[in-house]
C-alpha cells in the first residue's frame, strides 16, 4: 500500500522535506496542510517583499510532486487513530505524520500594545512572520514618517532596514548590549550599527521598550529611561516561540518544541522538524537547521537511507540584504575560553569586519560583516572541522594583503 505522509504546516521544512522526499523518490503521498492562504513560501525574503524587491509568487518554494493545501489548519490529531481533523470538521488520515507548525513571534510585556478593547495589536503596531503581515506593514509604512522596531537580532534588523528603504526614518531599540548578540561580537556589531546609520536606522542598544503609547493608533514608544521617540508604526521582532499547542493537545511530548530524537522521532510514526521542534535541548529557530531537519528526515521516510540521524546544526547564520551583509559560524566569543586564539580585521572605511576564532588549527568560530568575499572558503573550512591547510588569514582576505592584523 502506498505510505500516506500528512505534513502539518505549509512553511519552509515542510517544503524542503516534501521537495527532497519527491526527488529521493518516496514511494509515498504527501499532503502539505498549511493554515496561511498560499502554498509555502521562503519566508528568509520577506523584507525583501516588504522593500518591493521581490514579489509574492518569486519567493514560492517547490515541494516535488506534494500535494498542497494552503488554508487548511489542522486543529487536531489522533496519533493512535492516525487521523488528523481540519477547521472545517474534515477527517484525514495518514500512516506517518510530519508537524512542521513552525513557531510563533513573542509579544514582549510592553504597555499599550493591544487595542483598547483586548482583540489584537493596537494599529501601527505589526509582527512580521507571514506573507500577510508584511502586506499590511508595507500598506501602512505608505505615509509614515517614524517607525520604532522593538529587538535588534537578525529580524529587527532586516526588518528595519527595509523600513528605512522605503523611507521611514527608523529606530531599532534593543535590551542586549549590541545589535545580534546571538551571532555577532560587540566589535561587529558596532560596524553593524554603523552601517545602520548610513541607512537611516539609528538604534538604542542596552534599552528597553516600557510602553507603546497613541490609544487605538501608535503615537510613540516609551523607553525604561522615560526617554520618548514618537512614531507612526512599531515593529515588534523579540523572537518566537514554538508553535506546539496541536502536539501538547494530542499528548505529544513537548518542552519548549515539540520533542524529538536523533531520528527526528516524536512517537511512533509521528516527526517534527522545523522551529516548532526541539533536539538535545535546542530549538534552532533559524531556516539553516530546519533544513537540515527535513533532509534527514526526507531520507529516512523515503528510503534511501532510513538510519539517517540528525546530530545537531552548528551555529551558523547568514544575512544578505541591501547594503547589509554578514556571515557568522561557530563560537565567535573568544572570552570564553582561555584556549582560544583570535585573528581580526577591521577597516573602518569601508565599514568592513573579520575575525577567526581558532583553537591551535582549527577553525572554531568566524565572523564576516559588510564583504564577504571568503564566505565560501569559510563555510567550507568550518565544514570540515579539522586542521586548516595554511595560514588561516587566507581565509580573511583571500590570499591579498596583509595589513590591519590585529592578534
Ligand atoms: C522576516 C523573517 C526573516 C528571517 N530571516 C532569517 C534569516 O536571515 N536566516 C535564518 O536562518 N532564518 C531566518 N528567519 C527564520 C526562518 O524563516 C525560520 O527559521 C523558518 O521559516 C522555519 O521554518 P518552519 O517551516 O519550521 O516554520 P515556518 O516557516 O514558520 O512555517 C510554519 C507554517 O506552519 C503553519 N502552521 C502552524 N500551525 C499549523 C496548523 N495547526 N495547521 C496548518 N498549518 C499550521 C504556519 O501557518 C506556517 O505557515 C526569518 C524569519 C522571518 C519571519
Amino acid at each position: 500500500m502506498t505510505p500516506r505522509i500528512a505534513v502539518v504546516g505549509g512553511g519552509m521544512a515542510a517544503a524542503r522535506f516534501a521537495e527532497r522526499y519527491g526527488a529521493l523518490g518516496g514511494p509515498g503521498t504527501v499532503t502539505v496542510y498549511g493554515a496561511e492562504p498560499r502554498a509555502p513560501y521562503n519566508r528568509v525574503l520577506l523584507a525583501e517583499v516588504l522593500t518591493g524587491r521581490y514579489d509574492a509568487e518569486s519567493i514560492a518554494l517547490p515541494l516535488g510532486g506534494a500535494t498542497a493545501r494552503p488554508g487548511c489548519e489542522v486543529v487536531a490529531l489522533d496519533p493512535a487513530a492516525r487521523t488528523l481533523r481540519l477547521a472545517d470538521g474534515t477527517v484525514e488520515e495518514w500512516d506517518e505524520l510530519v508537524l512542521a507548525t513552525g513557531a510563533n513571534p513573542v509579544l514582549p510585556p510592553v504597555r499599550g500594545l493591544r487595542r483598547t478593547d483586548g482583540y489584537g495589536l493596537a494599529e501601527g503596531v505589526h509582527t512580521l512572520r507571514t506573507l500577510e503581515d508584511c502586506a499590511r506593514l508595507a500598506e501602512d509604512a505608505v505615509g509614515a514618517r517614524r517607525a520604532v522596531v522593538i529587538g535588534g537580532g537578525v529580524l529587527g534588523v532586516s526588518a528595519a532596514r527595509a523600513l528605512a528603504a522605503l523611507g521611514v526614518r527608523t529606530e531599532i531599540i534593543h535590551q542586549a548590549p549590541y545589535l545580534i548578540e546571538r551571532q555577532l561580537d560587540a566589535e561587529a556589531a558596532e560596524v553593524l550599527r554603523e552601517r545602520l546609520r548610513t541607512l537611516g536606522v539609528d538604534c538604542y542598544t542596552g534599552n528597553r521598550a516600557r510602553a507603546v503609547h497613541g490609544g487605538e493608533k501608535v503615537g510613540a514608544v516609551e523607553l525604561a529611561n522615560g526617554y520618548r521617540l514618537d512614531c507612526d508604526l512599531v515593529v515588534l521582532a523579540c523572537g518566537t516561540r514554538p508553535r506546539t499547542a496541536l502536539a501538547h493537545a494530542a499528548g505529544l511530548p513537548v518542552a519548549t518544541g515539540v520533542l524529538v530524537d536523533d531520528g527526528l522521532s516524536v512517537a511512533p510514526h509521528v516527526y517534527a522538524v522545523g522551529d516548532c521542534a526541539e533536539h538535545r535541548g535546542t530549538v534552532h529557530g533559524l531556516a539553516g537547521p530546519a533544513w537540515e531537519q527535513a533532509d534527514v528526515l526526507a531520507r529516512r521516510l523515503s528510503g534511501a537511507e532510513p538510519d539517517a540521524r540528525y546530530p545537531g546544526t552548528r551555529p551558523r547564520a547568514r544575512l544578505s540584504t541591501g547594503g547589509l551583509e554578514y556571515a557568522a559560524f561557530g563560537t565567535v566569543d573568544e572570552t570564553l575560553d582561555p584556549g582560544l586564539d583570535v585573528l581580526r580585521l577591521t577597516d573602518a572605511t569601508r565599514g568592513s569586519y573579520k575575525k577567526l576564532v581558532l583553537r591551535g588549527d582549527r577553525l572554531v568560530g568566524a565572523i564576516l560583516l559588510g564583504d564577504l568575499a571568503t564566505v565560501d572558503a569559510l563555510a567550507g573550512a568550518f565544514a570540515d572541522d579539522g586542521a586548516l591547510a595554511g595560514h588561516p588569514l587566507h581565509l580573511l582576505t583571500g590570499g591579498t594583503a596583509m595589513t590591519g592584523v590585529a592578534r
